[in-house]
């Protein structure tokens, strides 16, 4: 028997818990279950999407430091975990849906209750870090809706692909099988939930509902305050999760940050799988919008999908925004898209997008990055390994926000506008004289924006 601190395992565990942020780590290393002899490694996850997620993002680097850590060759593999899936709720994984027993049906416009826009298909949907955990999520409901996570609620900004996901879960399904699918925004909804009581047809109104084998809610952060809505929605949610009908939901925020929610509704809206969409990286912005300029016909160098990507930074949307304009610029003069012409033709819309970092974000960021605990940078301490952190935080945080030298201090222990200045300049001629610690700053700086 290997003892537990000696198993491959624990080396790998212990190596990865170094290696990748603690909430990370909770979220996609605590969950595995192991079992390993000195020929293999078996690494059990608990549902599919979890299992693709897990390889695409960690499954090089557990081979990599088992690798280092086996003097044999080790076999790895991972599996889903059988007793998991079986184990705690047998009936929610074991018994086949009616809807996805449904018999193979081509486009069927009866089936479908509401607009889906049939250019969000996961096809054009391209996944990142930022995006993965909730595009697993909403493919593994293409597999077994209403049975895997029920409801799927996904949170996220202003367009960051909310909407599309829905969409392209709706289009997928309605391929594959005959489900009845009823897709509504949260105000229309609403409306016609008015236009009923007005018309006394609220019967009509819940039969109509009531039908939907899947029924998604897009931005249903507009109920806040809504009595009527939330309550009906109430009672809809109940009969259609009753019968394991699929129920999605969007909202630009969580659950427990919506105001005005009534708490019964709130606590449905996490019943099931809340998942989140974060703004996504410098690559997958990048990536998005080649993808866009292709399906527009659009030629883009890489120096200006690049210049593109690196600057305009908070939405999707925004980036499509920016291709757009530059596309019916170059159509309108004839002109060729370089790096020149886009920056001329983007001028006003990427000066607007002044960063503007919260203190409290940055000093996240230290925290991770340098490994300094937040105590320590508040306080009073002087110790290089202290103040030199703290210094570069006073940097980043004059460069990223917009803040004052004063508030800058003031963030960092109580200190005087005159000690912000003097790490900002320590710091600047630092840079100056050392490459080497100019490149960690900038790291840090992409770090902190990431
Ligand atoms: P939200 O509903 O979150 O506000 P949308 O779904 O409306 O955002 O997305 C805004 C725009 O960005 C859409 O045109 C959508 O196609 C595009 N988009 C967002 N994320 C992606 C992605 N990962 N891949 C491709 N297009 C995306
Ligand atoms: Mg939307």
């Amino acid at each position: 028997m290997l003892k537990q601190e000696d198993s491959l395992w624990s080396k790998i565990q212990q190596q990865l818990s170094d290696e990748i942020p603690s909430a990370q780590f909770d979220a996609w290393v605590r969950p595995l279950k192991i079992k390993e002899d000195q020929y293999q490694l078996q690494i059990f996850v608990p549902n599919r999407f979890f299992l693709d997620a897990f390889k695409s993002r960690y499954a090089e680097q557990v081979k990599s430091l088992a690798r280092q850590f086996s003097t044999s060759d080790i076999n790895i593999s991972f599996e889903l975990d059988k007793y998991l899936l079986a184990s705690p709720e047998p009936e929610k994984t074991v018994v086949p849906s009616n809807i996805a027993a449904l018999p193979n049906k081509v486009h069927n416009k009866k089936n479908i209750d509401g607009f889906i826009d049939p250019r969000f298909t996961f096809e054009n949907f391209i996944v990142g870090k930022s995006n993965e955990f909730c595009h697993a999520a909403c493919q593994a409901i293409l597999d077994a809706p209403g049975q895997v996570y029920n409801p799927l609620f996904i949170h996220g900004g202003v367009g960051l692909g909310k909407t599309h996901l829905i969409h392209a879960i709706a289009n997928a399904l309605h391929q594959g099988n005959n489900a009845h699918i009823a897709y509504r925004t949260s105000e229309q909804f609403t409306n016609e939930l008015i236009a009923a009581i007005r018309k006394g047809g609220t019967e009509a109104f819940r039969q109509r509902y009531r039908k939907a084998d899947i029924l998604i809610i897009d931005d249903v952060q507009f109920w806040a305050k809504k009595r009527s809505t939330q309550e009906e929605f109430f009672h809809t949610f109940n009969c259609l999760y009753e019968e394991r009908k699929q129920i999605i939901m969007t909202s630009d925020r969580l659950p427990s940050e919506i105001g005005h929610l009534e708490e019964r509704v709130r606590s449905r809206f996490a019943w099931g799988l809340v998942a989140d969409i974060q703004p996504p990286d410098l690559e997958t912005r990048q990536a998005i919008l080649v993808d866009k300029a292709e399906i527009a016909g659009v030629e883009l160098q890489d120096d200006v999908a690049l210049y593109i990507s690196s600057k305009v930074t908070r939405n999707v949307r925004e980036l499509e925004g920016a291709l757009t304009r530059l596309n019916a610029h170059a159509s309108l003069t004839g002109k060729e898209i370089n790096l020149d012409f886009a920056k001329k033709v983007l001028q006003g819309l990427i000066v607007e997008e002044v960063e503007n970092i919260s203190i409290q974000v940055i000093q996240k960021r230290l925290v991770s990055f340098y490994g300094v605990s937040f105590e320590n940078l508040v306080s009073k301490r002087r110790q290089k390994s202290i103040a030199f952190p703290r210094q570069v935080g006073m940097y980043a945080a004059r460069k990223l926000s917009n803040v004052s030298m004063a508030d800058i201090g003031a963030a960092f222990g109580n200190r005087d506008h005159t000690t912000v200045l003097y790490a900002i300049r320590k710091i600047e001629e630092e840079i100056k004289s050392s490459p080497i610690f100019a490149k960690e700053v900038e790291r840090f700086l992409i770090f902190i924006r990431d």
